[in-house]
């Protein structure tokens, strides 16, 4: 429901700035509903926005109700949705430790069991490309065909997910690990979990309803 979905962007909107995800008017969200998409509008604080403003544009056309200007990274936001039929809602958030970490070649591991259970074995992280455009939008989808979490040097971070609350996760859990990491470094010799840690996980029935559980809440606050 565009009301429902409304009320959530406004609500992840405030969680992002919370978090220290973003930062004035950076980073933008949207999420999907049928044929549309309900974008940040371009230049707000994600916390300030509020239910009216998000701005909905048809997916397919690009068409844009309304009279505020959509995020000038929609074009991204609608290249994800059209690559992947599932994916309901796209995080986009500027996390300065995650950033700062890529940007000077640091890799990311998994270095606890939630970055398989919610991030993947694996995320990849993308060359610097100029924001805003086209370019930004082919190297993105090109990694979400087979990725939700793509890391952008010397820029930020895209999260995609079946349900805000999942996209919101991954978003969060991301600077969670970029933290981790650098107080590992720094604290000295940084252990990764291993091929064999990394299949346990995999294979953890915990897990998977742990994953299953994150999908139900959100669903059932639609
Ligand atoms: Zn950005």
């Amino acid at each position: 429901m565009e009301r429902k979905i409304r009320e959530q962007l406004s609500e992840y909107g405030k969680k992002l700035v919370e978090k220290g995800l973003v930062a004035g008017p950076g980073g933008n969200i949207s999420a999907r509903e049928g044929e549309h998409v309900f974008l940040s509008p371009s230049g707000f604080f994600l916390d300030e926005i509020e239910e009216k403003d998000w701005v909905k544009v048809d997916i397919n056309t690009g068409k844009v109700f309304g009279d505020l200007r959509p995020t000038c990274e929609t074009s991204m936001h609608l290249g994800i949705y059209l690559e992947r039929e599932e994916i309901k809602a796209v995080i986009h958030t500027h996390p300065p430790i995650t950033v700062g970490l890529i940007s000077a070649g640091v890799k990311f591991k998994p270095v606890f069991p939630d970055y398989v259970a919610l991030l993947g074995r694996e995320v990849p992280v993308i060359e610097y490309v100029v924001p805003a455009g086209e370019a930004i939008r082919k190297a993105v989808v090109g990694k979400i065909k087979k990725y939700d979490t793509v890391l952008l040097k010397n820029h930020g971070v895209v999260c995609a997910g079946e349900t805000l609350r999942e996209a919101f996760v991954r978003s969060w859990l991301v600077e969670e690990t970029a933290k981790t990491i650098f107080v590992g470094k720094v604290a000295g010799n940084l252990k990764c979990l291993n091929l064999r840690e990394i299949e346990d996980v995999e294979n953890l029935e915990a897990e998977d309803y742990r994953k299953t559980l994150l999908k139900q809440n959100s669903d059932k606050d639609k």
